[in-house]
């Protein structure tokens, strides 16, 4: 996903949803509204 500039976020084709790996993710906020609209969860 383009927001997120260490690509935590991914999408699972399976579930239809998209989750962030904690381990990638730096909590640098630029998804937080992305986040939200996109129902994103942390795996
Ligand atoms: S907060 Fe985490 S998941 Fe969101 S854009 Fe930043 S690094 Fe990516």
């Amino acid at each position: 996903m383009e927001e997120c500039p260490v690509e935590a976020i991914i999408l699972d084709e399976e579930e239809g949803f998209a989750v962030v790996d904690e381990e990638e993710c730096v909590d640098c906020g630029a998804c937080e509204e992305t986040c939200t609209s996109e129902a994103i969860e942390v795996e």
